[in-house]
């Protein structure tokens, strides 16, 4: 299968090298547009807070969360470890006990189905300053001890180098998609047309433009 995969943040990269894991003929294009997301993203992996109250939404986030441990011990065994990733938790703040409290449910809530979540504590004001001094005096914490971060440019970076090893191309340019007669045909790239079975999208904030000529809007 021949995947041409538009854009190269954190999620062209993942894409690319997942498929090229499957054994897929990949092509990664990308652009290098100033405010690319995942160059400012400031890394943060702990979705179970979320008050998005949208049960496709949050099981696609939780679910990635879930994925990071594997995802690091793979990209570890192909040489790739300067991730910037590690479990350092994370503190939900509130400006009152009883929101507090209405977050911790939440999360308890939600621990069954997602136990990588880890540990959830209560912490006062003193407690949160304790492990973060630059928190505000008044600042009610819920700790999550699961919650990671990430640095979006150096997994980025790896995953486009380990799908590269798997086969992938990585091309730079700016990549317009063609159609025909209702169907996806592939993309052109500097008036050069690269033929696709499918063509994934992960072009940020710039997707809505990308799709257009499919007729598809976000
Ligand atoms: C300030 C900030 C803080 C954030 N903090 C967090 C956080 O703590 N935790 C968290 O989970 N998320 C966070 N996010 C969100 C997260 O960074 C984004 O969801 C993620 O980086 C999106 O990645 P992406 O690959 O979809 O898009 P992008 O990183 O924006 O990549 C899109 C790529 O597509 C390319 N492109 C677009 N159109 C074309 C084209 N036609 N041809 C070729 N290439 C094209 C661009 O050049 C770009 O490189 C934050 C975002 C911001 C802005």
């Amino acid at each position: 299968m021949r995947l041409v995969v538009v854009g190269s943040g954190i999620v062209g990269s993942a894409c690319a090298y997942a498929a090229s894991v499957l054994g897929a003929d990949v092509i990664l294009i990308d652009s290098d547009r100033t405010g690319r997301a995942t160059s400012a993203g400031a890394g943060i992996i702990s979705p179970w807070a979320s008050a998005v109250d949208d049960p496709e939404w949050n099981t696609l986030a939780c679910s990635a969360a879930r994925a990071y441990p594997a995802l690091v011990g793979a990209l570890a065994e192909d040489g790739e470890t300067a991730l910037g990733y590690r479990q350092v938790g994370a503190l939900v703040l509130t400006d009152s006990a009883e929101r507090q409290r209405e977050i911790s449910l939440r999360l308890i809530a939600r621990q069954a189905r997602w136990p990588e979540m880890g540990e959830v504590s209560l912490l006062d004001p003193g407690q949160a300053r304790g492990l973060f001094p630059p928190l505000r005096p008044d600042a009610w914490a819920v700790h999550i001890s699961g919650a990671a971060r990430v640095d979006g440019r150096l997994i980025s970076a790896a995953l486009r180098r380990a799908a590269g090893r798997n086969g992938a191309t990585v091309l730079p340019g700016d990549a317009a998609l063609r159609c025909a007669h209702g169907a996806v045909e592939g993309v052109t790239v500097a008036d050069q047309f690269l033929a696709a079975d499918a063509v994934v999208a992960a072009t940020g904030a710039w997707t809505d433009a990308f799709v257009e000529p499919a007729g598809l809007t976000l």
